[in-house]
């Protein structure tokens, strides 16, 4: 049938003269009633002619055509979309909300202020920390706005000899790239042999230049910072600010409190763990808290209760000042706080314990064939390292497109850096055991693979359109039509 109806066609091959779908021929008789002559088209637009239901299917087809959280498992680790309820998209999509203007005055958005507030609030709930700003757009934006955070609350003491941001290998990329874009010095400390922080690196790395010292908790090699209170304590005894990588909090929510471990500043990404899609480049919201001493620096304006009403609010004096126009990503905001309303302080861990559990889940199955590289219990997600010796030639590139064959999206490969034939796999909380079962299942069997016919996993995917390609030529010279 596939051969037969040539669905591979173009619309426009499949366009035949005189085709077409539903015919409003009044409108067409009166058209010039409605409109003025000269801008009416003297002749039919170049499009293809197609029947209603051609035309239907040629665009379900082309919208199945990707490989999506709706159809399939998605384990791809460290930036994973979580739970995504379908009626959140719904709420957000209240024209309410989505047609208010974002210079309508106060009173007219008091609904849309009120839902701001009352985020920022959970926020500060989940998270300890005494402020949060909904500003940012994203993870990234957060951890600049938090820098910058940082940089005013060390200029407000006059202290401007420090120049450093300190980050350990296994922080997300992003972390680097920020403190580089906020004009710091980024100095790099090697993780210890167990994949936490080095505590004897930290400690010769901090100085009265250090300004801010990132971590990202989880680490990207999926582990908790298990001295997270001591780091916290020597990064405050420098004198510096103790940032936290929060982009993964479905690991911790409900279950820890970063303020409770020393964090002052921190980013939260909502299209991650808050029930917000994300892919195709957004939109985001990645909300930044801070501790008491550090909040008065935050962007500003913030939302604020006052007399009944909700306002934002310009007096902040110590503000860093504007991050972006108006009041955020409203829609992702709305999405994560139906989130938070969803859930009650004991459901709320239980998104962190079964994050956790499934990650482990994952990690204790394969192990024997598919080890992690750092035998320890993992949070949201494990990190395996395939082992040369064992794998015939096959690579961590090798597994993931040999999953393609099986029906599986594959993982996160070659990152973290620090972790050689890496392959980081995120479950999420949402997934079931027989969903898991299903994938370890077929890890094993092309474990079985690797060792009896590495071949069939060297030249996988079988059962694509398009098999191997040159990757160079892809990227270096690519061929954009079908
Ligand atoms: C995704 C992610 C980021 C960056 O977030 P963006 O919204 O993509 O800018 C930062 N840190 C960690 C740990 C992440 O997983």
């Amino acid at each position: 049938m596939e051969e037969i109806l040539k669905h591979d066609e173009l619309s426009i091959e499949k366009s035949r003269p005189g085709r077409r779908g539903i015919r409003f021929a009044a409108v067409q008789k009166h058209a010039a009633q409605y409109l003025p002559a000269q801008y009416l088209r003297s002749a039919a637009p170049r499009l293809p002619e197609l029947g209603e239901f051609e035309t239907v299917r040629h665009f379900t087809r082309l919208s199945q055509l990707n490989y999506c959280l709706d159809g399939q498992f998605y384990p791809l680790g460290s930036c994973t979309m979580k739970y995504n309820p379908k009626a959140y998209d719904a709420l957000s999509a209240l024209p309410g909300f989505t047609q208010a203007h974002p210079f309508a005055p106060e009173s007219a958005v008091q609904g849309t202020l009120e839902m701001l507030y009352r985020l920022q609030e959970l926020l500060k709930e989940v998270t300890g920390l005494a402020a949060f700003t909904l500003q940012p757009a994203a993870g990234a934006q957060g951890e600049l706005t938090g820098i910058l955070t940082a940089r005013a609350y060390h200029d407000a003491r006059k202290d401007f000899k420090r120049t450093e941001v300190i980050v350990p290998d296994t922080a997300h990329g992003t972390n680097p790239a920020t403190a580089n874009m906020a004009g710091y010095t980024v100095v790099n400390i090697q993780s210890a042999p167990d994949g936490c922080v080095d505590k004897e690196a930290l400690k010769n790395a901090l100085s009265e230049r250090t300004a801010v010292v990132m971590l990202t908790v989880p680490n990207t090699v999926g582990l908790f910072e298990k001295d997270i209170r001591e780091i916290a304590d020597m990064v405050h005894k420098a004198g510096a600010l103790f940032y936290m990588d929060g982009a993964n909090f479905n690991a911790l929510i409900g279950a820890a409190k970063p303020a409770d471990f020393g964090a002052d500043l921190m980013h939260l990404n909502l299209h991650k763990t808050f029930a917000a899609p994300h892919g195709g480049g957004g939109p985001g919201s990645g909300p930044v808290g801070a501790a008491a001493h550090v909040a008065p620096f935050l962007p500003k304006p913030m939302v604020e209760l006052k007399n009944g009403k909700y306002t934002l609010s310009g007096k902040m004096p110590k503000s860093l000042g504007k991050m972006k126009a108006f009041f955020g990503n409203i829609a992702v905001c709305l999405r994560g706080y139906c989130y938070l309303r969803q859930f009650d302080g004991r459901t709320l861990k239980e998104v962190a314990e079964n994050a956790v559990l499934n990650a482990n889940y994952v990690r204790a199955a394969l192990k024997g064939r598919f080890n992690a590289y750092f035998d320890a219990v993992c949070m949201h997600e494990c990190v395996l390292s395939l082992n040369p010796a064992e794998m015939n030639g096959v690579h961590a590139s090798d597994v993931a497109k040999r999953l393609l064959d099986y029906g599986f999206y594959a993982p996160t490969i070659y990152f973290p850096l620090i972790v050689p034939e890496a392959m980081m796999i995120e479950p999420t909380e949402t997934e079931s055991k027989e969903m898991l079962d299903a994938f370890i299942s077929a890890m094993e069997k092309i474990y079985a693979e690797i060792q009896s016919e590495p071949q069939t996993v060297k030249d996988a995917p079988h059962g694509q359109c398009v098999s191997r390609i040159d990757e160079v030529s892809a990227a270096r010279q690519p061929n954009l039509r079908w």
